[in-house]
């Protein structure tokens, strides 16, 4: 499917950007797996790619960061030769109530999962642009479309995440640039072993197909969205969520 295409994962040493690093790999795209904390975890996601036949390095950038993002994005066309596939994957939660949340928490939440998006898309234009092919994924979140209490920096995060898409979508159409997004729901990640049971059973009542979702879940739905099969959309972001909001 991806064969000779070389894709970019921002946050790819676990969870969702793991899963997506995998199933891009085994449909045949060389892999870029960016991390920011444990290089121990993104040599893990590699040496499993490189087991299993495929291609991957490890490249270390802190999204939020026009320098690291630069230098990233470099590195990756130098190693593989181009860059066709980007998932802006990367994130973070700094949850507190809207009176308790303090302004560099809002800050950076909003710089790696909002800013760090706009930085990765504006470092992969030019390539892109002189590809006349580029198809890219951000990771949004069904709260970005919802709204949720304690949550006030990932939602304008997330909902900026899927204004960013489309705006971007127009503006790259016309260079064969296609921009899509996944608004995953409740997904069983290390970010969401950080719940309470409480939080975590609330959710769960909330999901007509009564389960969690897994990384896989999500990493289908960014692949058909990356793939030949969605040749005619730009601009659009699929809930991958069991159907809590419709
Ligand atoms: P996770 O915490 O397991 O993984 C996040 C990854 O992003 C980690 O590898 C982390 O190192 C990386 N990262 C964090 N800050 C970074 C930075 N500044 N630069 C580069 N990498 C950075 O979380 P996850 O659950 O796998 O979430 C992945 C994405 O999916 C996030 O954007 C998250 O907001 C989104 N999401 C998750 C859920 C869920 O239920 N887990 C739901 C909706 C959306």
């Amino acid at each position: 499917m991806f064969e000779g295409q070389t894709a970019l994962v921002t946050g790819a040493s676990r969870g969702i950007g793991k899963a997506i690093a995998l199933e891009l790999a085994k449909k045949g795209a060389k892999v870029a797996v960016n991390y920011a904390g444990s290089e121990e975890k993104a040599q893990a996601v590699v040496d499993e790619i490189l087991a299993a036949g495929g291609e991957a390095f490890k490249i270390k950038a802190d999204v939020s960061k026009e320098e690291d993002v630069k230098v990233m994005i470099k590195e990756v066309v130098d190693t593989f030769g181009s860059l066709e596939l980007l998932v802006n994957n990367a994130g973070i939660t700094k949850d507190n109530l809207l009176m308790r949340m303090k302004e560099e928490d809002f800050e950076s939440v909003i710089d790696t999962n909002l800013k760090g998006v706009f930085l990765t898309t504006k470092g992969v234009t030019r390539q892109m642009m002189r590809q006349k092919f580029g198809r890219i994924v951000n990771v949004s979140s069904i709260v970005g479309v919802s709204g949720n209490p304690g949550q006030a920096n990932y939602v304008a995060a997330k909902s900026g995440v899927i204004g960013l898409t489309k705006s971007n979508a127009k503006e790259l159409a016309a260079k064969n640039i296609r921009v899509n997004a996944v608004a995953p729901g409740y997904i069983a990640t290390d970010m969401t072993d950080e719940l309470t049971e409480e939080q975590k059973e609330q959710m769960l009542s909330l999901v007509p197909l009564n389960r969690l979702g897994t990384g896989e879940d999500v990493a289908r739905v960014v692949r058909f969205l990356l793939s030949e099969d969605a040749e005619y959309m730009t601009g659009q972001t699929l809930h991958v969520d069991g159907g809590m909001v419709m």
